[in-house]
C-alpha cells in the first residue's frame, strides 16, 4: 500500500496515476475488517464508497474535481446522511433512518470526499470514554485495554488506526479534543457557529460544534475550509468572511504571542504531561516566541457550569424521543403516558437518563434561579476571562487532558471522576472559542500526550499556524 502524509500528497499520487482510488478504498475496507475488534465503525457503506471512488477517479483524470477529491472520511453517528441509519449509538434510535443529509456532510460530498461509514460514539455524545454506547465501547488502537476517550471515540480510533483519511466528530465539552489526545492525532473544535449544525442531533445546542480529526494539520485546515460558512438552515451559523485556512497555515509573518493559563497547571495534572508541555514551551521560547503567563480566574467553575447548562439543554432536546415520533417504541403501552415512559426507560442508557434528570431538576421552577440562572451568569464570567486573556496574547497553550488514556472500565462507576476528564476542554465550549489538540509525545506506557491550543472566536488560523510549527519544526526534530 502506497502511503501519503496528507491530502495534497494523496491527490498528487492520484493525478500521477501512482495510486488507484478504488484500491485505496479497498485497502481501508480491509483494514477496518482487520481491526474490527476496535469497534470503531457502526455502519459501513462499502459498495457506495467503491462506486464513488470510481467516479472521483474519472473526474481526476478529466481534470475537474473538488478540494477533497478522493479523501476517505468517516462520520460520527450523530450526523444525518440521507437514507442511512442515524442511531446516536442509542437503542432509542436503533431503527431510525435519516430523511436528509447534514450540511457538514453534504459539503464534504460536494468537494469529492468519499464517505466510508459511520462511527461509534457515546450515546447522544454524552461521555468521555466511549463506554456509553449501545454498540459497546471503542478500544484505543494504541492500547486495546484502554479507552479512546469520548464522545467521538470511534472517529478518533478510525483516524488513529488509519482506517480512513479523516473523520468528523462533534465537541460539546471536549469530545473532539479529548479523544484526539488519547489516540495521538489532531482534532479541531471550531468556533461555535462557524460550521452549520443542520443535521446534527442536538445534545446541548449552545455548545455543540462539528469538527475534523486528521493525521496532519494541513488536512484539518483543508476540511475546515470546506465545512465553514453560513447555512440558511441553521440560524446560529454565522455569516463571516470566508477564509482559506489551507493557505493561511504557513503564514507566520507575524510572531504570535502565546499565553500559558496558570490555572491549567494545577493539582491533578499528570507530571509526565506537564513535563512534555514544559519542553514544548521551552522550544517555542528558543524560537523567539513570546510566552507569558496569563490567568483565567473562573476556570475552577467550568465543569460545574458545563454540567448544569448542558444537562438543562439536553433534557429539553431529548424530549422529542418519546416513542411516538422517532425510533424505538415500547410494547408495554396500555396508555399514552405509559408508552412514553416505557419507551424512554427502555430506550435510553443510564448516562443519558442521569443527564435528563439532572437537567430537568436544574430547570425546575424552584431551582431555576439557584442553578440554571447562576450557571448562565458564571458562563459569562468564563467568557470574559478569555476576552481578557486574548487582549494580551493570541493563543493559549494548555494540556488537553489531565491524564493519558485510562483503562476500560476504570471510571464507569464514578460519573464525577469521569466528568473531570473534561476539566481542560469544557471552558472553550462555554466561551464558544476554537481549540485544537496537537499530539506532542508519549508517556512511559507509550500512550499519546496531547497539547491544547485555544484562540479567540474565528481565529482558527492562529491555532493552525502554531500547530504547523509544532508539527513541522519542533516535534520532528
Ligand atoms: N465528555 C463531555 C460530556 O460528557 C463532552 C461531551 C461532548 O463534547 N460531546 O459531556
Amino acid at each position: 500500500m502506497i502511503t501519503y502524509k496528507n491530502h495534497s500528497e494523496k491527490l498528487r499520487l492520484l493525478k500521477e496515476g501512482k495510486l488507484s482510488l478504488v484500491e485505496n478504498v479497498q485497502h481501508f475496507l480491509s483494514q477496518i475488517e482487520e481491526r474490527k475488534n476496535l469497534n470503531a465503525f457502526t455502519f459501513l457503506f462499502a459498495e457506495e464508497a467503491l462506486q464513488k471512488a470510481n467516479e472521483v477517479e474519472q473526474k481526476i483524470i478529466s481534470g475537474s474535481f473538488g478540494k477533497l477529491a478522493g479523501m476517505v472520511i468517516a462520520i460520527k453517528d450523530v450526523l444525518a446522511i440521507k437514507d442511512k441509519p442515524l442511531t446516536c449509538s442509542s437503542k432509542i434510535l436503533e431503527n431510525f433512518t435519516s430523511l436528509y443529509t447534514a450540511t457538514a456532510v453534504q459539503k464534504l460530498l460536494d468537494e469529492g470526499a468519499i464517505i466510508i461509514g459511520k462511527t461509534n460514539c457515546d450515546e447522544f455524545a454524552m461521555g468521555s470514554s466511549n463506554e456509553n454506547s449501545a454498540f459497546g465501547a471503542v478500544k484505543n488502537p494504541v492500547d486495546e485495554t484502554r479507552v479512546t476517550g469520548g464522545s467521538s471515540g470511534g472517529s478518533a480510533a478510525a483516524v488513529a488506526a488509519k482506517l480512513c483519511d479523516v473523520s468528523l466528530g462533534t465537541d460539546t465539552g471536549g469530545s473532539i479534543r479529548q479523544p484526539a489526545a488519547f489516540c495521538g492525532i489532531y482534532g479541531l473544535k471550531p468556533t461555535y457557529g462557524l460550521v452549520s449544525r443542520f443535521g446534527l442531533t442536538a445534545f446541548a445546542s449552545s455548545f455543540d460544534s462539528i469538527g475534523p480529526f486528521a493525521n496532519s494539520v494541513e488536512d484539518i485546515a483543508l476540511v475546515l475550509e470546506v465545512l465553514a460558512g453560513h447555512d440558511k438552515n441553521d440560524s446560529t451559523s454565522i455569516n463571516t468572511e470566508k477564509k482559506s485556512y489551507s493557505n493561511l497555515i504557513g503564514d507566520n509573518k507575524q510572531k504570535l504571542k502565546i499565553g500559558i493559563p496558570k490555572e491549567y497547571f494545577a493539582e491533578g495534572l499528570s507530571p509526565e504531561i506537564k513535563e512534555q508541555i514544559d519542553l514544548v514551551i521551552h522550544k517555542l521560547k528558543e524560537m523567539n516566541f513570546s510566552v507569558e503567563e496569563v490567568s483565567l480566574p473562573h476556570t475552577e467553575f467550568a465543569i460545574a457550569t458545563y454540567y448544569i447548562l448542558t444537562t438543562a439543554e439536553a433534557s429539553s432536546n431529548l424530549a422529542r424521543f418519546d416513542g411516538a415520533r422517532y425510533g424505538y417504541r415500547s410494547q408495554q403501552s396500555s396508555s399514552l403516558s405509559k408508552m412514553y415512559k416505557a419507551s424512554r426507560s427502555e430506550g435510553f442508557g443510564s448516562e443519558v437518563k442521569r443527564r435528563i434528570m439532572l437537567g430537568t431538576y436544574v430547570l425546575s421552577s424552584g431551582y431555576y434561579d439557584a442553578y440554571y440562572k447562576k450557571a448562565q451568569q458564571v458562563r459569562r464570567r468564563i467568557k470574559e476571562d478569555f476576552v481578557n486573556a486574548f487582549s494580551q496574547v493570541d493563543v493559549l497553550l494548555t494540556p488537553t487532558t489531565p491524564t493519558t488514556a485510562f483503562k476500560l472500565g476504570e471510571k464507569t462507576t464514578d460519573p464525577l471522576e469521569m466528568y473531570l476528564s473534561d476539566i481542560f476542554t469544557t471552558s472553550a465550549n462555554l466561551a464558544g472559542i476554537p481549540g485544537i489538540n496537537i499530539p506532542i509525545a508519549k508517556d512511559k506506557n507509550n500512550l499519546p500526550i496531547g497539547l491544547q491550543l485555544l484562540a479567540n472566536q474565528f481565529e482558527e488560523e492562529k491555532l493552525l499556524q502554531i500547530g504547523t510549527i509544532l508539527e513541522k519544526e519542533i516535534l520532528t526534530h
